[in-house]
């Protein structure tokens, strides 16, 4: 991935992909305390390439920075500023876009207390999270062994980096027993969230998802929450068990990355018709309008990278 041409943004200047590196003793190599984001932008027919709910995404990695009392160098503005600037220079019509807050090789250890928060953003093309039929017919979910973030032992409100380390354990799991993508419970037992996406069920037409406690605060959720009312569908914030799921007509995730993906099934139960529902393929497909501008209500999720 560092081998290729293109720009990167690093402190508030372009420098070529190939030499944006950093020192083997960067403190946030060792110990993880970084923040970051995934952000897309799509080709929109009437505004040209934009980048789907910017300004929520900046918002968010700088409440998750406040979280990790690391002090960004740049204003939310900048930070915009640069996710459209390295869209454009490396002349993408669709990206996925990774800001990230890191802390620099100026000390070393827990107590280091002259360290700098450096920030980065990068963008390439990134089409399909999964592959591309996943989001047609759905995919096998295995719940995780390992237990998602409890809310007193790391931040759950803030995607940092660290965080990703009980992602990458419980996908490797799910993927170790041939299927392509985890659910990882609570402390208590109760459904928290994907590797990197955010969980729904659909039963008796009733969407629930599980309350924003040990679940990162995402953004296709909301975007999910806000279609849904569009949709006049209702949904309920509650506690969902594992086996809740089992007996669910339809079940999806959300996220940046993963968009809107259907779960065909869970622990080798099919879910509903074992195909994505009806439910879900109406979020998905207005999904897909929202984040090309197509529906008229929702344009001012878009921000066009266009100077
Ligand atoms: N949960 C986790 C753990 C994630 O990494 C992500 C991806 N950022 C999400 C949920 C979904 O968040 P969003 O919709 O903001 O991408």
């Amino acid at each position: 991935f560092a081998d290729r041409d293109g720009v990167i943004w690093l402190d508030g200047e372009l420098i070529p992909w190939r030499d944006a590196k950093v020192h083997v003793l960067t403190h946030t190599l060792h110990y993880g305390m970084g923040v970051f984001e995934g952000v897309r932008a799509y080709n929109s027919s009437t505004l040209g390439t934009s980048i789907f709910r910017l300004q929520e995404h900046t918002d968010r990695l700088f409440r998750s920075a406040h979280i990790m009392r690391m002090k960004l160098p740049f204003d939310k503005e900048t930070i915009n500023q640069a996710q459209k600037q390295v869209v454009r220079e490396n002349g993408l019509t669709e990206a996925y876009l990774r800001p990230m807050a890191f802390y620099g090789s100026e000390g070393m250890g827990l107590r280091a207390d002259n360290l700098k928060a450096h920030v980065m953003v990068a963008a390439w093309n990134w089409p399909s999270y999964m592959s591309p039929e996943a989001r047609d017919i759905g995919i096998k979910v295995r719940t995780s062994s390992y237990t998602r973030h409890h809310v007193n032992i790391s931040m759950c409100k803030a995607k940092a980096n660290g965080h990703y380390i009980n992602s990458l354990l419980a996908l490797q799991e799910a993927l170790d027993c041939g299927c392509e993508e985890a659910l990882l419970l609570d402390n208590e037992g109760y459904v928290a969230e994907g590797s990197g996406e955010n969980f729904f069920l659909v039963r008796d037409g009733i969407i629930y998802t599980p309350e924003l406690t040990s679940c990162l605060d995402g953004i296709t959720r909301n975007t999910i929450f806000q279609l849904a009312a569009d949709c006049g569908y209702t949904i309920k914030e509650k506690r969902l068990t594992r086996d809740e799921v089992y007996v669910a007509d339809e079940a999806f995730f959300t996220g940046t990355a993963a968009e809107v993906l259907p779960i065909r099934e869970l622990d080798g139960r099919k879910i509903g018709e074992g195909r994505r529902g009806p439910i879900t393929t109406r979020l998905q497909d207005l999904y897909f309008k929202a984040v090309r501008g197509e529906l008229a209500d929702h344009t001012n999720w878009l921000a066009p990278v266009a100077k």
